[in-house]
């Protein structure tokens, strides 16, 4: 079984745990994440993980660092923390909060919208191709030919969350006066991958194609 996220046409409130912008389920007194650059980066949803119990991801990205990330088959030590081409450092973060609480600010470029999980079939086609759309669980929907990871403490990653391509291309318009528009991976289809032994609470890693 797998879980579609689904768009709920109403804002979040601080402390909803599934959601587009809004307040981010934090450590108690946790900072905002950073870029490498020093901008706060852009919160861009939320959401409890049904494959490990209780846990909770949570989406950032700088808002000027936005290009496609590429890693090796075999992630390197700290691979979460690692400068990544074209960039001089992270400049993404996928966060695991279990217990996260509400922080005192909320998301100021997005527009918030509370996300519903829905459970659901998964649908592999002959190709060995998932359901496409903005899902948790079951198979990618792979653009171009299926990619697999390792973590750097030697688990094979396994598949926890699909964004489609171009998604929140109109959701999600960045209130500055130039009109941009905030997109994760430059609107790439992004297949965020995890580490099963929860070695580390930063230890997922995306997977991009288009
Ligand atoms: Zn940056
Ligand atoms: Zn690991």
């Amino acid at each position: 079984m797998i879980h579609t996220v689904e768009i709920q046409p109403e804002p979040p409130v601080a402390g909803d745990r599934n959601t587009i912008g809004g307040w981010p389920l934090l450590d108690a007194g946790e900072p905002w994440p950073a870029c490498f650059c020093g901008r706060p980066m852009v919160f861009f949803f939320q959401l409890d993980v049904p494959q490990f119990a209780g846990d909770h991801l949570l989406v950032f990205q700088c808002p000027a660092h936005d290009d496609a990330a590429f890693g090796p088959a075999q992630l390197p030590d700290r691979y979460w923390d690692t400068a990544v081409d074209p960039y001089a450092g992270p400049f993404w973060r996928f966060l695991f909060r279990p217990y996260g609480v509400a922080s005192p600010d909320a998301e100021p470029q997005l527009e918030p919208r509370r996300l519903a999980l829905r459970p659901a079939d998964e649908e592999v086609d002959e190709h060995g191709r998932g359901r496409s759309g903005f899902k948790l669980g079951g198979v990618p929907s792979w653009a171009q030919e299926p990619e697999s990871y390792r973590c750097s403490c030697g688990t094979d990653m396994v598949f926890l969350c699909q964004v489609p391509e171009n998604f929140g291309f109109d959701m999600w318009p960045m209130r500055d006066k130039n009109g941009d528009q905030a997109q994760l991976f430059l609107g790439n289809e992004v297949y965020i991958f995890a580490c099963p032994a929860r070695c580390h609470p930063e230890a997922a890693w995306p997977a991009i194609q288009n």
